[in-house]
């Protein structure tokens, strides 16, 4: 077993640190800087092609796998977390157009996520009526001559209001049966597409969240992933997750990274009964505590980034990695803030964003307990 990484791993790591330092980081502490999207991070990510790096070189991508891709989103989620969360829907969107579209699709759509003037995209599966359970979907495609037609509403969708295209998942009649569920693609400019409420989270605010609303909205049957295959969208989402997983896994880790190292910077400057407090036991043991629950969680994330990559069975590492690194997000956030005490406090300080932020890294892409089914059905 070889856990090194290569020498483009490492560069690639460095290279983005550095950037992410210099020109994203300090806009984290701006007041203020983060409520709401702007293009601007986008662009200055989009300058190292970097919005959605797993998109292949053929067509303007960097073509990473996705190991490299979750050892990125863990630099990037370190530095913004909000800024990682949109990242991590635009590759949610264009893993399905990757595994299983077509030359045409690949052709039409991959592009527009790619180079300086790279947009984003969306991926769409969550309704009003139910998030985990696809037995409430109520979004339908129904096929009438050489269009579909959709109808349903689609809810907390990051991107959504600025995306160049959404990654739909519909079902193509009204049975709710799984071997109806299809992956549509629709451009963000399509005539009838509504957006609908926009959402003010908590946290991860940069990124612009919203409800998608079809009425009756025509869609070419040309943006429909396998149409003729019954199971292969209801596949398709699972393996979509699956890797989702992996990249919200790395995120954890890169936001209790950061935490981590607040704290350790502070406990190493701050004086009190007479020595700095991390010479006090109790804190350093916290913050070894802290320290290996990270590489516990980072482990996870590699493991799954791994087996992705080699094409074996990825499901169970990935929910697993999400699960523990998840957890371990919201656990070393908040007691990163404990040791800084008072000062954590503060609205819009680094460690009052990252508590908020890692609050919901237990309910995206599938929540905790959905994952827990997921690992309980392979034992
Ligand atoms: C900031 C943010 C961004 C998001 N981005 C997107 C996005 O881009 N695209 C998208 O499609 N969705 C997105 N979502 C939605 C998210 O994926 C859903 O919130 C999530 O899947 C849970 O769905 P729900 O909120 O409807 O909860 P529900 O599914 O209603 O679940 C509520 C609770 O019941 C539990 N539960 C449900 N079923 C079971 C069961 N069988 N056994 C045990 N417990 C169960 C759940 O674990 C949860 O604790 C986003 C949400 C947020 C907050």
């Amino acid at each position: 077993m070889d856990l090194s990484l290569t020498r483009r791993q490492q560069e690639l790591i460095n290279k983005v640190q550095e950037f992410m330092e210099k020109e994203i980081s300090p806009s984290l502490l701006v007041p203020r800087a983060t409520e709401g999207f702007d293009w601007d991070l986008v662009r200055k990510l989009a300058r190292h092609n970097l919005v959605c790096p797993i998109v292949p070189k053929e067509y303007g991508g960097l073509g990473l796998d996705r190991f490299t891709t979750a050892l990125i989103m863990e630099v990037i989620a370190a530095g913004h977390p909000g800024l990682a969360a949109v990242v991590a829907a635009t590759l949610h969107a264009a893993e399905p157009i990757i595994l299983a579209g077509s030359r045409e699709q690949k052709e039409r759509f991959l592009p527009s996520l790619t180079g300086r003037k790279a947009g984003l995209a969306s991926f769409a599966l969550t309704e009003p009526g139910g998030g985990s359970d696809l037995t409430k979907m109520e979004t339908c495609a129904i096929k009438k001559d050489s269009a579909f037609f959709i109808n349903g509403c689609k809810d907390y969708i990051i991107n959504a209001p600025v995306a160049s295209f959404i990654s739909l998942i519909a079902a193509t009649d009204h049975s709710r049966n799984k071997s109806s569920i299809r992956v549509f693609i629709i451009p963000g400019d399509l005539p009838g597409l509504k957006i609908g409420k926009r959402h003010t989270t908590s946290g991860l605010n940069y990124a612009a969240i919203s409800e998608v609303i079809f009425d009756n909205t025509r869609l070419d049957e040309s943006h429909v992933i396998r149409e003729d295959e019954a199971g292969s969208g209801y596949l398709l989402l699972n393996q979509t997750f699956d890797r989702g997983r992996a990249m919200v896994a790395a995120i954890s880790v890169g936001i209790a990274r950061r935490a981590m190292e607040a704290a350790v910077e502070f406990a190493e400057e701050r004086e009190q009964f007479g020595t700095r407090i991390k010479h006090h036991q109790a804190v350093a043991f916290a913050l070894a505590d802290m320290a290996t629950d990270i590489e516990m969680a980072r482990l996870l994330y590699w493991k799954a980034g791994w087996l992705i990559d080699q094409g074996g069975d990825y499901s169970t590492a990935s929910a697993m990695a999400k699960l523990a690194s998840s957890h371990i997000a919201q656990r070393v956030t908040c007691q990163a803030a404990d040791i800084i005490g008072a000062r954590a406090y503060e609205k819009g300080s680094l460690l009052e964003q990252l508590v908020r932020d890692a609050r919901v890294l237990s309910t995206i892409e599938g929540t905790s307990n959905i994952n827990r089914l997921l690992i309980a059905s392979q034992l």
